[in-house]
């Protein structure tokens, strides 16, 4: 026989305890995404790859390294998304939902990078994105921000996470930095390591952001972005950097802050932890006030963050702050001639009064002790029991399996559900 086929390298199955605490992390997310009045989008997972190498940039590592880029059978040229907020933009101007209009959204899904699989890194991961179109102040980027904050503080792990905040300024600005910056480079050239040696005449900013340490002592005399501010810039920084001290979100500037992909201008941050060693950075956004235009549309102010899942997941249960429930409330177990179509009626029957529980009917037949057994195994809290004599009388027996000394009692089927409310306190 032939061996078993194995996932791909760097794409995880999420089993059944992984799900369940992503779906507790996803629903923290959705309410808090939704309190704040942003609605959801769902884009594909597909894009033709000219959408990514136009709004993310040819130089980025993301398109030059990192992309899963394939013909189809029409022989188009197509990528797994990378990230989301290419396909949101190419979302709302296909549905024209931003021409002079304001739009706060949020999407959740897989991305795909072909990056080296470690811990933190993934080649399918997932990413809960928000994006708003259509406001260009300060007050909204710093409301993504404390949007972010409140997710942390209701997942409990606001201490843990700290901001870093930059401006990247305007395309003007950046640019006359950059000339001097490459200045800089060239001047140290001998001493670069290979990347930034390659990313000073590709993309310089970048260089920025190496890990390399010795590069990073060299950086310390670099040519500085924020000297190269004008007051429109400077006003805008200042006012976001305000509204968080109002809020009381504290924040670190860090200069050297410029994210891996080419759209972001003025704000950008992201939210670090030390807990998970090098991939630390769970959530990472900022403006993108030209991305619209470049891809075709009206010129729209953007800003938005990416949230890396994994990442968030990883750090919850490092943390000990998640733990994975229970599938089944009630387990229903039976033993007796013909005694399925009476459990089967049982649990119908429950199901139908207590919508919000998880009521599992015990299949397989088996004596009361395997099926206690398995009841156990499922951490279920309150076990229904039918015997002969519950069959003849429509009656059932209920049993506490939280707690052994509570006595087992026999109701009729039609007060079954408030016995079990009255257990569970509900
Ligand atoms: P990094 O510097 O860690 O490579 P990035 O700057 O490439 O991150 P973004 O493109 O800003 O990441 O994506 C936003 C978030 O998505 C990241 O902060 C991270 O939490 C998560 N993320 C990015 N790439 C991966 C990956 N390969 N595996 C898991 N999570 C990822
Ligand atoms: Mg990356």
């Amino acid at each position: 026989m032939a061996g078993a086929i194995q996932a791909v390298r760097g794409m995880n199955d999420l089993l059944p305890e992984d799900s369940s605490v992503w779906q507790q992390v996803e629903s923290v997310l959705r309410q808090t995404l939704s309190s704040f009045g942003y609605s959801e989008v769902r884009m594909p997972i597909v894009e033709k790859t000219g959408l990514f190498c136009r709004a993310i940039g040819e130089v980025t590592d993301v398109v030059e390294k990192e992309m899963y880029t394939f013909e189809d059978r029409s022989g188009d040229s197509l990528s797994l998304r990378p990230e989301g907020t290419a396909g949101c933009v190419r979302a709302c101007l296909e549905h024209n939902l931003i021409y002079n209009q304001e739009q706060r959204l949020w999407y959740m899904g897989p991305m795909f990078r072909h990056e080296r699989p470690q811990k933190g890194r993934y080649r399918q991961f997932h990413q809960t994105g928000c994006e708003v179109f259509g406001l260009k102040g300060p007050d909204i980027d710093a409301e993504i921000i404390m949007m972010t904050a409140s997710i942390w503080k209701k997942l409990g792990i606001a201490d843990k996470l700290h901001l870093e905040i930059n401006s990247l300024g305007s395309a003007q600005e950046r640019k006359a930095y950059r000339d001097e910056l490459v200045k800089f480079l060239e001047a140290h050239f001998d001493d670069l390591d290979e990347d930034s040696k390659r990313r000073t005449h590709t993309n310089p900013l970048r260089v920025l952001d190496t890990k390399d340490e010795k590069v990073g002592e060299i950086l310390k005399d670099a040519p500085r972005l924020r000297d190269f501010f004008g007051e429109e810039t400077l006003a805008h920084f200042n006012k976001l950097l305000s509204l968080l001290d109002d809020a009381g979100i504290k924040y670190v500037i860090n200069d050297r802050l410029v994210r891996g992909l080419d759209y972001y201008n003025l704000t950008v941050f992201e939210w670090v932890t030390d807990a998970l060693g090098a991939q630390g950075t769970v959530c990472g956004g900022g403006r993108y006030d030209s991305l619209v235009e470049q891809l075709g549309g009206t010129p729209t102010p953007a800003v938005g963050f990416g949230l890396g899942m994994e990442r968030l997941i990883l750090l919850l249960t490092t943390l000990d702050k998640i733990h994975p429930q229970s599938a089944v409330d009630v387990y229903v177990v039976g033993a007796g001639d013909d005694c399925e179509r009476y459990q089967a009626k049982v649990s119908m029957s429950l199901r139908e009064s207590l919508p919000s529980l998880r009521i599992m009917n015990h299949c397989g037949g088996g004596n009361f002790k395997r099926q206690f057994r398995r009841a156990d195994k499922l951490n279920a809290k309150v076990a229904v029991i039918i015997g002969s004599q519950e069959i003849a009388d429509n009656l059932v027996t209920i049993k506490d399996l939280r707690n052994q000394d509570a006595p087992q009692s026999t109701c009729a089927l039609t007060d079954a559900a408030s016995k079990i409310k009255e257990i569970l306190g509900l």
